[in-house]
């Protein structure tokens, strides 16, 4: 009977410490910008938000990894759940991590998670002068935005581009790798060479799944965060030394701005690759994720845990871990991973304060979630809700898989390999998803409505890192087909691509037929697999010279790439005096003073050539199935199979 007692007692006690914390919504939330470390030759002051601990530690080493702690200190207590403490002198170069007391016990140590610098597999964080990171002329770097309908986007991942033997670069895999130039064909003069504004760069914050120590023994994409405002080591000459990739990072984005390319960065704000204990829920339980109905994690990311954006404090790390990316390092845009799982609120707030810092910035998500999230989906950053999202584009998984068919069907088609079915789900993509009076809505494969207002809301591709590459899901989809065939399913695919309204996005290599060998999912595949092979490009030049020209056209021809709804309603009129499995449509681009004046694009689905009236006046060939005839045209012509013929009236 006394042991009952004593037992519901001591549990009484543990209900009500538990008790005693309110809901995270009324959590105290500290409103100053100086979290994480605030460095002079003077001092470091280190400030870290950690309502309800008991205590706070701040522990000083030598090494990033092992060694004894130079010094301990305790923290003392601050405004609205912070912690502060000033190390007089200058500490940089010496490493520092947490440990947080909670109902009498002390957390194991972890890494500031407003850290700037980390020392070698991101386990503790870096004291530091960030200035001395710069590269020489970077107060003078950066690029201004162009208009998002400006943008041609290239998706990479950084040591896919220069791992392989044959790439002839130096530092291979490495951010100074991809910043080589004198290798002619490959690499950065390879992408400088295609005309693409963006390159998209995979993550390349701090990720958790590959040893620093030896990153040649395993491969990641590296949506797995666990530094977000930290480089990934992986990448660097030297990832025992926090501020050397730094460094080497802004060599590069200053490299790419001085080629004219600009750089995005793809951001994994949904989840962290820690669940209990990531350095989130050691310092603050709970406070950083949503919960389900039970308490528990929820899990609409399908890595275990999903971030909760609508929390202050979650809100604030975003949006200051963004404006730091831009501010620092000069990156000029975002791809935001699983953006379905973040509120619509943060998304706009980001919006809103990165345009005042870089105006025109672009922006863009995955307008999905991997599972079902607490939050209503009308709260969330959705496909369905882009119209509400403020200069945030959308990925169009209609047009992609209108393409080329689904990427959970490998087997199916898409119009470009034969499906003509599919025709409205094109035209729904050449329109950048907005309303068009000629589009039949419930013949779209997956948006019965127009989700977008304007076409700077989305992203239209065919492809990108995620399931086969194109080359495969067309070996796969359409194997009955010849090799010279599928190469004609490619370009029509990419010209489809290129030649339609919204945002183009092109995977990285896509221009000479990259594979991966059939494997769907290549996230921790070896560099075989995921490599950019440079052969390929030698070998399917004939490709790359098609693309390079569709991107020619882009820049150069405003009809492509219309800024509005209205101007596109008012100049594309698809035609449907046309054979089956043709999709036609011309563009009246006088109406956007473009030189060409009337545009006539035809994309054949079919496996026979087809005849295509185009009126009893003169045309010229800009882009053909038919080789690259060079003198006019008028009445019935001929339109290869798998192809793209565009046609224009002005010289
Ligand atoms: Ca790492």
């Amino acid at each position: 009977m006394k042991h009952l007692i004593m037992a519901l007692l001591l549990m009484r006690i543990i209900f009500n410490a538990a008790a005693q914390l309110p809901a995270y919504d009324n959590y105290p939330v500290y409103e100053g910008n100086d979290l994480g470390l605030s460095y002079t030759k003077e001092s470091s002051r280190l400030k870290i938000w950690a309502p309800f601990a008991e205590s706070v530690r701040l522990v000083i080493y030598k090494e990033g990894q092992g060694g004894k702690a130079l010094k301990k200190e305790t923290m003392e207590k601050a405004a609205f759940g912070t912690w502060a403490h000033t190390l007089k002198g200058d500490w940089a170069g010496k490493f520092y991590a947490f440990s947080v007391k909670r109902m009498g016990k002390w957390s194991e140590e972890v890494t500031d998670p407003y850290a700037k610098a980390v020392g070698i597999n991101g386990g503790r964080a870096m004291i530091l002068d960030l200035r001395k990171t710069d590269p020489i002329g970077w107060e003078r770097d950066g690029l201004a935005a162009l208009p998002a309908t400006e943008a041609i986007i290239y998706e990479l991942h950084i040591r896919d581009a220069t791992i392989a033997a044959n790439s002839g670069i130096h530092h291979k895999g490495k951010y100074l790798g991809l910043a080589e130039s004198g290798t002619r064909v490959t690499g950065l003069d390879h992408i400088r060479s295609l005309g693409v504004t963006h390159v998209h760069l995979l993550p390349f914050f701090d990720y958790n799944s590959v040893d620093e120590k030896d990153p040649a023994r395993k491969y990641n994409w590296g949506y797995d965060p666990l530094n977000y405002n930290v480089p990934e080591g992986s990448y660097s000459a030297d990832p025992y030394d926090g501020s050397r990739r730094i460094w080497e990072v802004k060599q590069l984005i200053q490299t790419f701005h001085s080629s004219g390319l600009r750089v995005v960065m793809d951001v994994v704000y949904n989840h962290t690759a820690k669940t209990e204990n990531s350095n989130f829920n050691r310092i603050v339980p709970g406070y950083y994720y949503r919960q389900d109905a039970n308490g528990k994690f929820s899990n609409a990311t399908a890595c275990n845990n999903e971030t909760a954006s609508e929390r202050a404090m979650m809100r604030k790390f975003i949006l200051e871990s963004m404006v730091y990316w831009v501010k620092e390092y000069h990156v000029d845009g975002f791809r935001v991973d699983l953006m379905g799982v973040h509120d619509i609120e943060t998304m706009n707030l980001i919006s809103r304060e990165l345009n005042k810092i870089k105006p025109g910035i672009l922006l863009y998500g995955e307008g999905w979630t991997a599972g079902p999230s607490p939050l209503p989906d009308e709260k969330r950053a959705l496909k369905k809700n882009a119209a509400q999202l403020d200069h945030i584009a959308v990925f169009s998984d209609d047009m992609r898989d209108g393409i080329k068919g689904s990427v959970f069907v490998h087997d199916e088609k898409g119009f470009a390999s034969g499906k003509i079915d599919n025709i409205e789900s094109v035209k729904f993509g050449i329109v950048a998803s907005c309303q068009h009076p000629q589009i039949d809505y419930a013949k779209v494969n997956y948006s019965k409505a127009p989700y977008a207002k304007e076409p700077w809301q989305v992203i239209t591709y065919c492809e990108c890192h995620d399931n086969h590459a194109l080359w495969d899901k067309l070996a796969i989809s359409a194997k009955e087909y010849r090799e010279q065939e599928r190469r004609s399913m490619q370009k029509l695919a990419l010209a489809i691509v290129l030649s339609s309204q919204g945002i183009p996005f092109l995977h990285a290599g896509t221009e000479f037929l990259r594979t991966k060998q059939g494997v769907e999912n290549s996230f921790d595949s070896p560099d075989t697999v995921n490599q950019l092979d440079w052969d390929l490009r030698r070998k399917n030049g004939d490709i790359v010279e098609y693309v390079k020209t569709l991107i020619r056209m882009r820049k150069e021809h405003v009809a492509f790439r219309q800024t509005s709804a209205d101007q596109i309603r008012s100049t594309i009129r698809f035609r449907d005096d046309i054979p089956k499995g043709i999709l036609a449509y011309t563009i009246d681009g006088n109406k956007v003073f473009d030189p060409w004046g009337d545009i006539m694009v035809i994309f054949n689905g079919n496996n026979t050539v087809s005849r295509v009236s185009v009126g009893d006046q003169n045309w010229y060939y800009f882009i053909s199935g038919i080789n690259y005839p060079s003198q006019q045209v008028k009445g019935e012509i001929e339109i290869a199979p798998f192809s793209c013929t565009i046609l224009h009236k002005n010289k």
